[in-house]
């Protein structure tokens, strides 16, 4: 590649941003940054009535939170701006005209209206799917149907007007895709287009193609959805005489059932994030998003890579920078990628595990009331970590570090607690008291003093010792936990908690 590799993500301002629209956006980022090239990101936004407020702006913030921002475009500035399709609109007319000129365009008069009593006729006489095309256009309002003066007298008149492409009969176009090899489609599958719209406003694709040309990107790499307009836009640039840039049609993200696309609406249905970060609807619905459903954004930029893409082996964990090390076009698939939400709170778990307890701590204190010592919260974090999956649950299965016991697990005081287990506890406590150095390895050594004298198993002691420390009946080790809370704690929840442990027994 001799010129320098330009892509851009290219979202229209429609709502949140779905997580299949993140990925697009990080395997732009990944081959820019691969081929030390620019990564833009560029508004589209000329669809003025699916436009969403905020939209733009939730888009910069998740790419900001993924961790994979544009060096250009939106939000970041750069030579080849303005990147939002409203403040270029003055810059599509003459692209537009241009194409009239030259023959691959027209003029179109016909009102909605018009077209949906075509619409409508058509159906009536068994035609479902009419469309402006080579065929019907004859007949249709347009500067190839009526005479040069009448298309004068009405653009004089100030009549409003589109422009359409004049699709080509019968020719096949035909473009290399990177991930789907030769594509071929026949134009008499594709209808006459709108590019420039009565509003003044460019259609995507007329828009989609003078930004591309003009902001010099050279591969275009977007979702499959995308590809049925990719001839369009071939022609689109053969008609301009530019050079087009290189395509690349990613896989669908499919279900975690396989069947059908994930959409937007599936997430919060079917219980799980499909948006990185939450959404609030005008209307006050929330949808939720990875960021706070607990996810690290490492651990899901990590599970989108590997959504369409492998590295060819068995790797799973990614940093950013080996993704980009590793990542390639070429390694792509064409087949749709199925999501699996359970695999993505596995890579989570894997993050959360490899996150050293200090940035844990930092993390989790948030979540906690009541005031702690950051080694104190250190430590419950690398307690807790092997056995969470987000960072809430470190709080919430540690609850017992954070907050005295307030109910003891209904099944291990049935099984567990048995008729000599209160005087067995008396005699731990009474064990511990003589520690003075109060640490792991000594409780532990206490404790299993206390075993073998008794000639008790730890299955006999340890069970009940657990539910009075920490109200469970599982959990990380008890001695490290002890440890953690200190010799006071333990030994007042000891105390405090025979009483309440053995009412619970009796009126069971
Ligand atoms: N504006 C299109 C979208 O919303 C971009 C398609 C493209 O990348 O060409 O996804």
């Amino acid at each position: 590649m001799s010129e320098k590799v330009r892509v851009r993500f290219a979202p229209s301002p429609t709502g949140p941003l779905h997580m299949g629209g993140v990925r697009t956006a990080l395997y732009n980022y990944l081959f820019a940054k691969k081929h030390g090239g620019d990564f833009i990101l560029r508004i589209e936004d000329t669809d003025e009535k699916r436009f969403v407020e905020g939209a733009q702006q939730y888009i910069i913030d998740s790419l900001k939170w993924c961790g994979i921002e544009p060096n250009e475009g939106a939000g970041y500035g750069g030579e080849f701006g303005p990147y939002i399709q409203s403040e270029r609109k003055d810059i599509y007319k003459p692209y537009a005209e241009q194409l009239v000129e030259s023959g691959h365009a027209y003029i179109a008069f016909d009102t909605p209206e018009e077209l949906e009593n075509m619409r409508e006729q058509a159906k009536k006489m068994g035609l479902p799917n009419w469309q402006y095309n080579g065929i019907t256009r004859s007949s249709m309002k347009n500067s190839l149907s009526l005479s040069k003066e009448e298309v004068e007298k009405r653009l004089a008149a100030g009549e409003p007007y589109s422009i359409r492409m004049k699709m080509p009969r019968n020719q096949d176009i035909k473009f290399e895709d990177i991930i789907r090899g030769w594509v071929t489609v026949n134009t008499n599958n594709l209808d006459d287009k709108i590019l420039y719209k009565p509003s003044g406003m460019p259609t995507y694709h007329l828009a989609n193609i003078v930004d591309d040309h003009t902001m010099k990107i050279t591969h275009v790499i977007r979702g499959e959805e995308w590809l049925p307009s990719a001839p369009l836009h071939v022609l689109l640039y053969d008609a301009f005489g530019w050079d087009r840039p290189q395509f690349a049609h990613l896989p669908l993200i499919l279900r975690p059932d396989g069947n059908g696309k994930l959409s937007k609406r599936d997430g919060d249905r079917l219980g799980f994030p499909v948006f990185p970060l939450n959404w609030t609807t005008a209307e006050g619905e929330i949808y939720s998003g990875y960021k706070e459903s607990g996810y690290f954004p490492e651990a899901f930029i990590n599970m989108l890579s590997l959504l369409g893409w492998n590295p060819g082996n068995n790797e799973e964990i990614f940093s950013l920078e080996e993704m980009v090390d590793k990542f390639s076009l070429e390694r792509v698939g064409k087949s749709g990628a199925r999501f699996d939400p359970d695999k993505t709170k596995w890579f989570n778990q894997q993050y959360l595990r490899s996150t050293d307890d200090q940035s844990l701590s930092i993390m989790v204190k948030p979540h906690i009331t009541g005031t702690y010592s950051d080694e104190y919260i250190a430590a419950v974090c690398g307690l807790m970590k092997e056995r969470a999956t987000f960072i809430q649950d470190i709080v919430k299965e540690g609850d017992y570090f954070f907050t005295e016991i307030s109910s003891y697990d209904e099944k291990t005081v049935q099984k567990k607690w048995k008729e000599d287990t209160p005087e067995i506890m008396q005699d731990l406590i009474a064990a511990f008291e003589g520690i003075t150095d109060w640490n792991t390895a000594n409780i532990e050594a206490i404790f299993s003093q206390y075993l073998e004298k008794n000639e008790y198993g730890f299955g006999k002691v340890g069970p009940g010792f657990r539910l009075l420390v920490t109200g469970k009946g599982m959990g990380p080790s008890m001695f490290d936990i002890c440890a953690v809370l200190g010799k006071e704690v333990v030994l007042k929840r000891m105390r405090e908690g025979l009483d309440k442990v053995n009412a619970l027994k009796t009126t069971a």
